[in-house]
């Protein structure tokens, strides 16, 4: 990827065509609208010759260490799957809390039903034995085991 000096944004690879001379050239291009580099119009752009030529100078002063790059990125990859597994036992944790405070308000209502004097009335709670229901089947539903929970397997798919 090749970034704009001046603007910092991705340049994008397009090619001329200078049909006059019949020859074709890629050059990387800034399409930001506001970049400070454009003046009257003109974008700019640099030859991606230009660019692969700099690139494999700075090469071969400087080789790559694969091993390096990669023994970070496994680390970042394990860093992340730690951050989500911590999430996902905090979002469990507090899935677990509302499905219990459901639970708790169902006994209570259950309860206030047993104590009235006249039984029409138990209707009246109909809607909240309803909701508090609904609650508790939405935990268990979110809580079944097929979590989104990052596996160790997840994470060597990504390494
Ligand atoms: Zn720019």
């Amino acid at each position: 990827m090749v970034i704009c000096e001046w603007c910092e944004a991705p340049m994008v690879l397009s090619i001329a065509n200078k049909q006059a001379m019949g020859v074709r050239y890629l050059y990387y291009r800034c399409n930001t609208p506001s970049c400070p580099a454009m003046r009257g119009g003109k974008r700019q752009h640099i030859r991606a010759k230009i660019v692969i030529e700099a690139a494999r100078a700075w090469l071969r002063e400087h080789p790559l260490r694969l091993d390096v790059a990669h023994n970070h990125y496994v680390e970042e990859m394990h860093r992340i799957g730690e951050s989500r597994r911590r999430e996902t036992a905090n979002t469990l944790r507090s899935l677990e809390q509302k499905k219990d405070h459901a639970q708790k308000r169902l006994q209570e209502i259950k309860k206030r039903i047993e104590e009235l004097d006249d039984s029409s009335l138990a209707s009246l709670y109909k809607e909240d034995v309803k909701k508090e229901k609904a609650t508790v089947r939405e935990a268990d539903e979110a809580l079944r085991p097929n979590s989104t929970a990052p596996s160790e397997k997840s994470i060597r798919t990504f390494t």
